[in-house]
């Protein structure tokens, strides 16, 4: 069932009900006044008829009902009866029609003082009157004809008073219904108008206050950060597909160069050589671009097992140094650590290689003597690693921006590099719980600290 039929028929269920209830109300309440009215009325006769009779002595039975005959007072098919103590009946009502009392009934009155009888439309009063020598016992009965058809036409008013009352809430449910939901009606048009080409564009906030617009201002922060990551993601590509198209051009100049005329073999080999090496770094771009694609979607927690931070930095300095022999890399383990089992980090191998690497090689890489000094710590739960070097530092407004992939300073274009490592390096470190700072002085180095959770063995 749709929303605004659900709201229609609740809103109509709810108001009839009330209406009923109200109806209902009214209606007894009314027929309860009408009894009590007629019985005060039965009563009254019944005193009246009794004073006549018993304390007028020239009244008689015979006078009475002559008087009485065409008393406008007279109740509907009235019929009244008076008994003396003895149980005699002095007086009775012409044409009488009803039954009579028995003694024990009698007795119950004079006990109770009155009681009240009502036999399908007959309502009758039975009272104790008493005079000053003798007490009677008065019936009076009758039949509420008038009361009886107005609280009929009553109900027959609230029935049909209920009947439209139900139609009509139904009716201004259903208008309400569709006030009520048309600002969510243009929500949903508007929301489905916006695409992957109008990104920018966003849902109309309204009042800014009320529950829809709060709706519409999250619906509208959701999309400025889908924008925000679109963009990153097109940059991204953007810059990867032009990292990838510079060395690209370099081997393609490079082999219609050479193949522009015959050449010597030593010719041949620097260009092979020369095209290899070009290779290598579109081969470690398209590694580390892999990487950061990877721990940026998959969730390598999973593989995550435990692992000696010492023994990698040592694996990954053999590594570089196989690969530039040049390079200096000097490992100090600080006197804080007092048992190298306690070096262990819960983590991916694969991933802290590749950020020691990449701590490592730019430490050299950035420094005119190519030394980076890595020291190992362990401080408060946390392993402390940190890569020091003497190099060209980190302007101030840079530093904001290391972290940021294909991010180069300005600086360094001389020197190799696209820009991704400290980004990837930034990702491992949230992988593993851990942090990086950066503290540097332009033109005499910068130091990288990362913390890592120590892993209890
Ligand atoms: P790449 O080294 O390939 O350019 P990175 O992401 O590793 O990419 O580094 C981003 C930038 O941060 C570098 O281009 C450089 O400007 C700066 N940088 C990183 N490490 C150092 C360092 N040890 N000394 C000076 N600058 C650095």
């Amino acid at each position: 069932m749709s929303l605004r039929n659900r709201l229609t028929l609740q809103f109509g269920l709810l108001a009839s009900l009330v209406l009923g209830v109200a109806s209902i109300a009214i209606y007894f309440l009314s027929a309860d006044y009408r009894k009590d009215e007629f019985s005060q009325r039965l009563i009254s006769r019944g005193e009246n008829m009794a004073k006549l009779l018993i304390q007028i002595e020239e009244v008689d039975q015979n006078l009475l009902n002559i008087i009485e005959c065409d008393n406008p007072v007279r109740l509907p098919e009235e019929q009244i009866l008076i008994f003396n103590f003895r149980d005699s009946l002095i007086y009775s009502s012409e044409g009488l029609d009803i039954e009579m009392p028995t003694k024990d009934f009698l007795n119950q009155v004079r006990l109770d003082g009155s009681i009240q009888i009502s036999k399908e439309k007959r309502e009758s009063e039975a009272f104790l009157f008493t005079d000053r020598y003798d007490r009677f016992v008065v019936i009076v009965s009758g039949i509420d004809v008038y009361g009886r058809r107005k609280i009929q036409n009553l109900g027959q008013v609230l029935a049909i008073v209920l009947g439209l009352g139900m139609i009509a809430f139904f009716l201004v449910g259903r208008v309400y219904a569709e006030r009520a939901l048309s600002p969510i009606k243009q929500l949903v048009a508007e929301i489905a108008g916006i695409s992957i080409s109008n990104l920018n564009k966003r849902a109309n906030e309204g009042n800014g206050s009320d529950e829809l617009a709060k709706l519409a201002i999250s619906f509208n922060a959701m999309l400025a950060r889908l924008e925000a990551a679109f963009v990153v993601q097109r940059n991204f590509i953007a810059n990867a597909s032009h990292e990838m198209r510079t060395p690209l051009t370099a081997i393609s100049g490079q082999l219609e160069v050479i193949l522009l005329k015959q050449r010597s073999e030593e010719e041949y080999k620097v260009a092979i050589e020369s095209v290899l090496q070009d290779i290598h770094k579109l081969n470690k771009l398209a590694n580390r671009l892999l990487m950061l694609a990877q721990t940026g979607t998959d969730a390598p927690e999973a593989n995550f097992r435990q692992v000696r931070i010492d023994d990698i930095i040592w694996e990954v300095r053999a590594d570089l140094k196989k690969m530039k022999p040049d390079y200096c890399i000097e490992v100090d383990l600080d006197e804080t650590i007092t048992d190298l089992e306690e070096l262990q980090v819960l983590g991916s191998d694969i991933l802290l290689k590749a950020l020691i690497l990449n701590l490592m090689e730019n430490g050299c890489k950035y420094s005119d003597d190519h030394v980076v000094k890595v020291s190992l710590g362990v401080r408060a739960n946390t392993i402390q690693l940190t890569f020091t070097d003497n190099g060209i530092g980190i302007s101030e407004a840079d530093l904001k921006q290391i972290f940021d992939p294909f991010f180069r300073s300005n600086s360094i274009r001389n020197r190799d590099g696209h820009g991704i490592g400290l980004s990837l390096v930034k990702r491992i470190c949230d992988l593993h719980k851990g942090t990086i700072k950066v503290s540097s002085v332009l033109g005499k180095g910068s130091t990288f600290t990362v913390s890592l959770p120590i892993k209890k063995v």
